[in-house]
């Protein structure tokens, strides 16, 4: 599902080397973290990802395509096959839950009798349905971040990306969301989550991919966060 091979990549800005050789491969169905001191790259992986961020050297290639020298009209379409979960929620405030929902599926361009079966589908999954009326405001954070998780799930995307997703949650809302992206890989979708979550890896002992100053420290399969919280 992914693959980088000898990755780096140079910021121009301040010529930030963040990361440098980095190879790597997920397969489809994979379910893995991605550790590492603040500043380490993870985001910067993730972003090469999504294209946000382009390699200075080496290929990557996702879902099968290789996305090294991808041009800017194919961006849109790359990033309609991966869901894509940021720490803030990115709900929008004055629609409710089933409108937040709705709406991304209209983005994507589904009928509309197929975005309500998907949109409760995915609802379901997170454990949200019965929230389906609520603006954003009304929910905690670990219920808006559910709600995040299923609006990227709408489109059925073979792999989704999560930075930080339980970033701005107390540990017990964070296994929520933790266990519902756990949900989501059962299903077949790849997920990659970058985080400093130690509860909850340590806990779920799935692989750890762990980079440091920007290269590849740890890749274990039952791994440990391995830092200090
Ligand atoms: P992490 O997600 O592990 O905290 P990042 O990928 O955000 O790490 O950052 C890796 C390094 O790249 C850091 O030194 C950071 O300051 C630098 N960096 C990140 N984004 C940019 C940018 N847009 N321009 C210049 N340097 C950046």
């Amino acid at each position: 599902m992914i693959e980088l091979k000898s990755v780096g990549v140079t910021y121009p800005t301040g010529n930030v080397t963040a990361l440098t050789d980095i190879s790597l491969a997920l397969p489809a169905g994979d379910f893995a973290f991605l550790v590492g001191p603040t500043g380490a790259g993870k985001s910067t992986l993730l972003k090469l990802l999504y294209a946000d961020v382009r390699a200075t050297s080496g290929s990557i290639s996702v879902a099968g395509r290789d996305i090294t020298k991808i041009i800017p009209h194919e961006i849109p379409a790359l990033r309609r096959q991966m869901g894509i979960v940021l720490q803030d929620y990115g709900l929008l405030p004055q629609r409710t839950v089933w409108e937040n929902m709705m709406f991304a599926c209209e983005v994507l361009g589904l009928p509309r009798p197929e975005a309500r079966q998907r949109v409760r589908e995915r609802l379901e999954q997170v454990g949200m349905l019965s929230r389906c009326d609520a603006f954003p405001a009304q929910l905690s954070g670990g219920e808006q971040q559910r709600v995040a998780i299923a609006r990227a799930l709408v489109g059925k995307p073979a792999l989704l990306i999560a930075d930080e997703p339980t970033g701005n949650l107390d540990p017990e809302t964070s296994a929520g969301v933790m266990d519902a992206l756990l949900a989501v890989s059962d299903e077949g979708t790849t997920v990659l989550v970058a985080t400093h979550d130690k509860n909850a890896v340590d806990r779920l002992r799935r692989r750890v991919i762990a980079i440091e100053r920007g290269t590849l420290a740890r890749d274990e399969a039952e791994g440990a966060y391995g830092y200090a919280s």
